[in-house]
C-alpha cells in the first residue's frame, strides 16, 4: 500500500494509464480529495466500482495534518504539519484587512543555506509532492478561513522542486479546483535562473518574488551562497527580458549594519534603474537565533523614503507572527 500523497502528478497519471483509465478519471479523483474532502475511495461515486477497488487496494489516503497550530497576537497563524512519512513542515496564515494569505512550504528542509534563514539550517530531506503543497491551503480552509492569496514562501526553494510546484500552481489557478487568479499566487525564489527561464516560457502574468537582499555581488554571495552561480548580472538580464510580461518583486531583507548603508541603497537604485515595473519589497529582518539585530521602524522608513525619492517603486512587508516564530525566515526555527 502506497500513501497517495507520496505520488507526484506524473506518477499518478502513469498509474491511471496502467489501469487503462482515461486521464479525466485522475481529475475526478483529485476533485473528491481536494474539493469534496472525501477520504474513502468507496464514496467517490462517479468512479466505477472496479476502479474504486483498485484504488483502495493500492493506496492509503492519509492526508497531511496539523500536528499543532499557533496564533499570534496579531492574528497570524502557524501550522506545524505532519506528512505521511512523519516529516514536518510549516505553513503560515496571514490575515490582513483585505485578504487572507496562506504561505506554503514546498520542500522538507532546504538545500540553499542562506545565512539569515531558519529553513536553510535544516538538512534537505525531500521535495513535497503537488498534493502536499496544495493541501496546506486546504488545511486552513478546513479551519474556516476564506483564503484569497497564496505565497510559496515557506520552507524550501520552490523552483528547486519545479515540476511539483508548477502542477500545484496549475491546480491553484484551475477554477474547477481552487480558482485563485494569477495575481493571487506568488512564487518566491532565491533566483534560480534556468528554472525562471522555463517558467516564463510557459506562463505569462506570473507573479515572481526574487530574493535579492543585496545589489552588491560580493555581499549577496556572503549571505546567499547560490548567488555565486546565479549572479546579479544574470538576474538583471532575466528581469529585463521578462518584466513586461510578468509581475516581479525584488525582496530585500533589511539587516542593520549589513545591507542598509548608503552604498547598499545606491547599488540597489542602480540595479532598479530602467526597470520601472519592478517593485522592491523591504522585509524587516526577523532574528532567528538572536544573532543579528532587527531593524527598527525608523530605519525601514528612511530606507523606503530614500529609494522612493530616487524613483524606485518600494513597499514594506509588515512583520507578522514574530511571537510564534511564524514570520519570514522563522519557520522551523526552534
Ligand atoms: N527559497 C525562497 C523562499 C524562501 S522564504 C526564496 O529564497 O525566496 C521567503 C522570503 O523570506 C525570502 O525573501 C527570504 O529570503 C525571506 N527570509 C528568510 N529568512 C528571513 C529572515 N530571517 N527575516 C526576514 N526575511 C527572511
Amino acid at each position: 500500500m502506497i500513501p497517495l500523497y507520496s505520488l507526484n502528478i506524473k506518477e499518478l497519471k502513469e498509474w491511471f494509464d496502467r489501469q487503462g483509465e482515461k486521464p479525466f478519471r485522475l481529475s475526478q479523483l483529485l476533485q473528491w480529495i481536494l474539493k469534496q474532502n472525501i477520504n474513502d475511495f468507496n464514496e467517490m461515486t462517479n468512479l466505477n466500482k472496479l476502479l474504486r477497488k483498485k484504488l483502495s487496494d493500492s493506496f492509503i489516503l492519509q492526508r497531511p495534518f496539523f500536528e499543532e497550530t499557533y496564533f499570534s497576537k496579531d492574528g497570524t497563524g502557524k501550522g506545524v504539519v505532519k506528512l505521511y512519512d512523519n516529516s514536518i513542515i510549516e505553513t503560515a496564515l496571514i490575515p490582513d484587512i483585505d485578504r487572507v494569505t496562506v504561505c506554503v512550504s514546498t520542500q522538507v528542509g532546504c538545500k540553499f543555506g542562506c545565512e539569515f534563514c531558519a529553513s536553510g539550517k535544516i538538512k534537505f530531506v525531500r521535495n513535497l509532492t503537488t498534493l502536499e503543497i496544495v493541501e496546506q491551503v486546504n488545511l486552513w480552509k478546513r479551519k474556516g478561513f476564506n483564503i484569497t492569496n497564496v505565497v510559496m514562501m515557506g520552507v524550501g526553494e520552490p523552483l528547486d522542486n519545479y515540476d511539483n510546484v508548477v502542477s500545484a500552481y496549475e491546480l491553484l489557478k484551475d477554477p474547477s479546483f481552487f480558482g485563485f487568479g494569477t495575481r493571487k499566487i506568488t512564487i518566491s525564489t532565491v533566483g534560480l535562473i534556468s528554472e525562471l527561464e522555463k517558467l516564463t516560457k510557459n506562463y505569462t502574468k506570473i507573479k515572481i518574488a526574487i530574493s535579492l537582499h543585496s545589489a552588491i555581488q560580493e555581499k549577496r554571495e556572503k549571505i546567499v551562497p547560490i548567488a555565486k552561480k546565479y549572479t546579479l548580472v544574470k538576474i538583471k538580464k532575466w528581469i529585463q527580458k521578462n518584466h513586461l510580461k510578468s509581475s516581479i518583486t525584488l525582496q530585500y531583507i533589511v539587516i542593520p549594519r549589513f545591507n542598509s548603508g548608503k552604498d547598499d541603497l545606491d547599488a540597489l537604485i542602480k540595479f532598479c534603474k530602467d526597470l520601472p515595473r519592478v517593485r522592491v519589497n523591504l522585509i524587516p529582518y526577523n532574528t532567528i537565533y538572536k544573532d543579528r539585530e532587527e531593524p527598527d521602524e525608523k530605519l525601514i522608513k528612511s530606507i523606503a523614503d530614500y529609494l522612493y525619492r530616487e524613483g524606485v517603486w518600494v513597499s514594506v512587508r509588515k512583520s507578522r507572527g514574530r511571537d510564534i516564530n511564524a514570520a519570514c525566515g522563522q519557520l522551523l526555527a526552534r
